[in-house]
């Protein structure tokens, strides 16, 4: 018989423009007596007053910046972790205002309040054993999926990999349109591709299933619209772009990613490239594995007008090879959901190292 998995969802959903608006009243219930909430918000609305007098920093609240310069680092959720511990004690809740970034630092953040140690131990399967404190994010990019997700991508010392969990997923989210209004059109392009890569990989990978087909399906089909056929960008495609990444998201959680994803995250591990742009520096090579894929997304670049890296590989020596192959024939899952059982026949570690040497 077959082994379904039971997975976790988000407790709560909040969407509509000015939803964030909510949250003091979302916050009041779940507060413990005088136990603050903390708000991890992203560095980037550090100067953005009329922003920031719209969270409801409350009592002992304390609001911290987060520093999204590089994506998060496990030493970084430790290192936060410890002194909300120090500073402030027992916590009512975290609460992430940020990209995907800064959504896995206030999940991680949450985790590592209750289970003990570093979070470096935790970055696996099912590793993490108790409940986080309760978390919440309020997306301010869209496009990763992790507002949804069961897992929080953490590079740690010896491995960039998620913390993936039941008890991972956010206890409430909050989708406010509005709130992504302002991004710059190249960083919309890069974490909304991250979108459209999520729904190439679900819907042409072996794990698919109707559940994934119908969220990946009507993802994909946002997205076209708002990257393909529609001139220019309003409030309507905020609206569809939260809903995509949500959807998009939802798609993976009942299946998983592909190629675009294991290799990124090899170029990732060792350079420091950033999710959104390094999927989309490999997914733009990637026409032997998703032809109809790639042809479309190239067709994105250029009613966009991006010009993505090139040579980002270029001079590096063997052992730094050696390293980015060794993690990205390390994602198992990633290489059957898109090669299928016989992966390990197809991706051989010198495909993969000229695949590399093609970026
Ligand atoms: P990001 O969170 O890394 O942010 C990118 C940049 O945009 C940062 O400089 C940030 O300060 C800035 N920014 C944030 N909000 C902004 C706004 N409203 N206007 C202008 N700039 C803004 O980018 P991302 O693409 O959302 O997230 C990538 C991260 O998400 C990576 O760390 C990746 O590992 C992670 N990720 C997690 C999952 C998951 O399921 N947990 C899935 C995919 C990616
Ligand atoms: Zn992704």
């Amino acid at each position: 018989m077959t082994a379904y998995r039971n997975f976790k969802l988000v407790g709560y959903v909040i969407y509509g423009r000015g939803a964030f608006s909510q949250l003091d009243e979302i916050l009041a219930p779940r507060r413990q007596g005088e136990a603050p909430v903390v708000f991890l918000v992203d560095h980037f609305f550090q100067d953005q007053s009329a922003f920031l007098s719209r969270i409801p920093v409350r009592g002992r609240d304390r609001l911290l910046f987060a520093d999204v310069t590089h994506e998060p680092k496990t030493s970084q959720v430790d290192a936060l972790r410890d002194q909300i511990r120090a500073e402030l004690g027992e916590v009512s809740g975290v609460v992430g205002i940020g990209g995907g970034s800064t959504m896995d630092l206030a999940k991680a953040v949450s985790l590592m309040l209750t289970n003990p140690g570093s979070s470096a131990d935790y970055q696996g399967w099912d590793l993490v054993k108790q409940p986080g404190v309760y978390k919440v994010a309020v997306p301010t990019l869209s496009g990763t999926g992790a507002e949804v997700s069961r897992t929080t991508v953490l590079t740690g010392p010896t491995r960039k990999l998620g913390l993936n969990s039941d008890f991972t997923p956010f206890d409430q989210i909050v989708l406010d349109p509005e709130l992504i209004a302002n991004v710059p059109a190249t960083q919309r392009f890069y974490t909304g591709m991250d979108c459209y890569i999520h729904c190439i990989e679900s819907l042409q990978g072996s794990f698919l299933n109707a559940f994934s087909r119908s969220y990946g399906e009507k993802a994909l089909e946002l997205c076209r619209e708002i990257f393909v056929r529609k001139e220019g960008w309003d409030g309507d495609s905020d609206e569809k772009l939260m809903m995509a990444s949500y959807a998009g998201g939802m798609s993976i959680a009942y299946s998983q990613v592909g190629v675009a994803h294991a290799v990124s995250y090899g170029l990732s591990y060792l350079l420091g490239t950033r999710h959104g742009i390094g999927n989309c520096i490999v997914f733009n090579h990637l026409e032997e594995f998703y032809p109809e894929g790639v042809a479309e997304f190239h067709r994105m670049l250029a009613i966009h007008r991006i010009e993505l890296p090139r040579g980002v590989t270029r001079g590096l020596s063997d052992a730094q090879m050696e390293t980015m192959v060794n993690v990205s024939i390390g994602m198992a899952p990633l290489w059957q959901n898109a090669l299928g059982p016989d992966w390990q026949q197809q991706m051989t570690r010198d495909r993969l190292r000229a695949l590399f040497a093609r970026l």
